[in-house]
């Protein structure tokens, strides 16, 4: 705790050490060290909970729902948005607290909690029109209703790389929807979640309905998420491989699944683009939290008629861009969440470019410390390279030349991910020719931000299923029940 104190935090009591079960916070025998990618030093301590209290927090959530789902979406729409509310207010020190864990500059960990806070707001709203339906019957005497309710506890497992915001997207919506929730954050990154916790009791939401268990068994926490017959819906976020042991462990009780998993973003720069327009959306989907987001541009798709134009001004564009710590002013790029994520990138780069890539900038770590690679950019790249395959999951950008549309757009869907993709053109037509031949769940069109609480994110193929966010995204946690009334002809 000491450490964070030099953090510049203004309510030191958002830092929480224990696993929140039923509205108290759970000391545990044993104890994890939460350390700063920036130089690897401790920061705290927190409690290491496991099985046990994971079955707790699954019964402490079953024990809040009877409750929680009786109350009118009004109610529940007030306590949402004092979360909201209260996340706002301290979104300085909540982006200080994801910085220091996490890694990402503070200006995107900020931006980070408005657009998970910005969830929160949305569902409470939503929450006010979760309608059923009449439906015409086919005969008099009958009449068929079909009326919505929420599917009951959910438990869900998050990953590092947006220690809030992947909270935030699943919490609100089950909330919203009058279910109740448990989850286990990413191991690396407990502090953002704790502090959450910590809010939503501020806020008044009522003990059980919002909790959060810690620690580095995510087997055997994981195998009580998805096996607890108490559980009704299990969601995920993080890569695909885990993604689908954890279905196949929801099998056997039949959960309810929503999986936001891995992608491998083309972004296609056509001749007739906006150039200048084109470079700004490569740079922002690229180098955002260092490389380290699922919706990242994974390759760059360049038609030969702008090769050279592009590759230039966004060369210089990159270089612009400042690495080091993320609480420093005007740094663009953080460390990596590991050095074990910094090897891997390493190796990629090293692959493609014995197999004929070219680099133009970057290709190594940098002196900021030893979870720091460069900003990096590649050349004469092909679909077939390790690295048009494989998540990067770190800031190198290869580039790839095409020469028709056709041939671009099955470069882009030879990929068993289906999340993101981005493309620049101007000419309407095309528009629409690439936009529906391309097989994600969300294209950004002369655009390179894309997400927002009102828009429905998620992803096709191996990227996932279900949708977070947007009037759609409620639906995932809400059960159909159908009403049959006979006998209304006596
Ligand atoms: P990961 O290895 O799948 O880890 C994600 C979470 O799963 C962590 O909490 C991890 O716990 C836990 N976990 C790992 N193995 C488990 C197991 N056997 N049983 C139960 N839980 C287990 O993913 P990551 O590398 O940390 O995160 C990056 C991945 O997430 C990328 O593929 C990225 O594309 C994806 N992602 C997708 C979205 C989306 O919305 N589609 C958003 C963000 C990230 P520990 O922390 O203890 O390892």
């Amino acid at each position: 705790m000491q450490n964070l104190q030099a953090f510049g935090l203004k309510d030191s009591q958002l830092v929480k050490t224990f696993s929140y079960i039923n509205g108290s916070w759970h000391s545990s025998e044993s104890q994890i060290a939460v350390t700063n990618p920036v130089n690897g030093e401790e920061v705290v301590k927190v409690a290491n909970a496991g099985v046990a209290e994971t079955e707790l927090a699954v019964k402490s959530a079953k024990g809040a729902l009877k409750k929680w789902s009786a109350k009118s979406a009004n109610e529940r729409a007030g306590l949402l948005r004092n979360w909201f509310n209260l996340m706002m207010q301290h979104q300085d020190d909540l982006g200080r607290i994801l910085t220091i864990e996490q890694g990402k500059p503070l200006a995107e960990a900020k931006g980070e909690i408005a657009y998970g806070a910005a969830f929160i707001e949305w569902f409470a709203e939503e929450g006010k029109r979760v309608y059923g339906d009449t439906i015409p019957a086919p005969s008099g005497d009958k009449r068929i209703i079909v009326i919505k309710q929420p599917v009951g506890v959910v438990a869900s497992i998050t990953p590092w790389n947006f220690p809030n915001a992947m909270i935030a997207r699943k919490a609100a919506a089950a909330l919203a929807a009058g279910c109740t929730f448990v989850v286990r954050p990413a191991t690396q990154t407990p502090l953002s979640a704790l502090a959450m916790a910590e809010l939503a009791e501020r806020a008044g939401i009522p003990a059980g309905v919002f909790n959060v268990v810690v620690g580095d068994d995510a087997r055997g926490m994981g195998e009580v998420l998805t096996q607890h017959p108490d559980v009704a819906k299990f969601t995920f976020t993080g890569s695909t491989a885990v993604g689908k042991s954890l279905i196949s462990q929801c099998a056997t009780s039949v959960k309810k699944v929503s999986m936001e998993l891995g992608g491998n973003a083309p972004f296609i720069v056509f001749n007739d683009a906006d150039i200048d327009a084109a470079v700004q959306g490569a740079l922002v989907s690229k180098y955002r939290n260092a490389g380290q987001t699922c919706v990242c541009t994974n390759r760059i798709f360049v038609q030969n008629g702008v090769l050279e134009q592009f590759t230039e001004k966004f060369t210089a564009a990159v270089k612009a861009l400042k690495i080091g710590n993320g609480l420093t002013e005007g740094v663009a790029i953080g460390p990596m969440i590991t050095n074990t994520a910094v090897n891997d990138v390493e190796k990629l780069v090293a692959d493609s470019i014995a197999a004929g890539a070219k680099l133009v900038l970057g290709g190594k770590r940098d002196q900021a410390g030893d979870c720091f690679y460069q900003p990096t950019i590649l050349t004469n790249v092909t679909n077939n390279m390790p690295i048009a395959s494989n998540e990067i999951f770190g800031p190198v950008s290869p580039i790839i030349a095409f020469d028709n549309e056709e041939d671009v757009i099955a470069m882009a869907n030879c990929t068993e991910y289906g999340l993101a993709a981005y493309f620049y053109s101007r000419d309407i037509g095309r528009i629409w020719r690439v936009a529906e031949g391309l097989e994600y769940g969300m294209v950004g069109i002369n655009e390179g931000i894309i997400s927002n609480a009102a828009a429905p994110f998620g992803g096709v193929k191996q990227s996932g299923n279900g949708r977070e966010g947007s009037k759609y995204g409620l639906d995932d946690y809400l059960e159909i029940k159908y009403l049959c009334m006979g006998g209304l002809d006596k």
